[in-house]
């Protein structure tokens, strides 16, 4: 269900404060990619990279960095939300034709969501602050979870996209035992 959403303009704001910074071209000789693919991975224009170039991309801008990449992250025991913007375990709520998706943020050792089994993020996505309750960052204001592309909505009415969305969130609930609620 729905797909790993990396997003490459993070990877370009770590790479410029590298010190010393790197470029895009530097970034494609060291990882076996093209400049072109850089700044289209960059531009968060599609999946132009393979995992293991994002992986090795990572690993270029440190160890922090790596872990943004869920598959990297510890497994330790800190606030994690699931990414995929059609994950059942988000609320979807919908004012006009804002789609807002509020992400399930909960403690846990796991490294994929239990609930559709895509990676878990520990951090914003943008800014790679640790993730806290709400739905966007308390640091940078970018929302956790993406509202649905087009392509998602698949030309639906977003106050009923999100209503089907909600119903789906609420048949699953009692389903998810295993997590600890937020006390916030
Ligand atoms: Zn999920
Ligand atoms: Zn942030």
């Amino acid at each position: 269900m729905g797909r790993k959403r990396i997003r490459g303009s993070a990877f370009a704001r770590s790479r410029k404060r590298l010190v010393p910074p790197m470029t895009q071209r530097q970034v494609a000789d060291e990882i076996g990619a093209t400049q072109s693919q850089i700044s289209d991975f960059e531009n968060n224009t599609g999946n132009v990279l393979s995992a293991s170039k994002i992986e090795a991309y990572a690993k270029l801008l440190g160890s922090d960095f790596q872990e943004y990449l869920a598959g990297h992250a510890d497994q330790r025991d800190a606030l994690a939300f699931c990414n995929s913007t059609l994950c059942p375990s988000h609320e979807a709520l919908a004012n006009g034709k804002r789609i807002y998706i509020v992400p399930d943020i909960f403690h846990t050792k796991d490294t994929f969501c239990r609930c559709c089994g895509e990676p878990l993020y520990r951090t914003c996505i943008e800014c790679l602050s640790p993730v806290k309750p709400g739905r966007n960052c308390a640091e940078c204001g970018a929302f956790y979870v993406d509202p649905p592309s087009e392509e998602e909505l698949a030309g639906q009415d977003p106050m009923a996209w999100a209503a089907q969305q909600q119903r789906i969130h609420l048949a699953v609930l009692g389903s998810i035992q295993t997590r600890e609620e937020v006390q916030s």
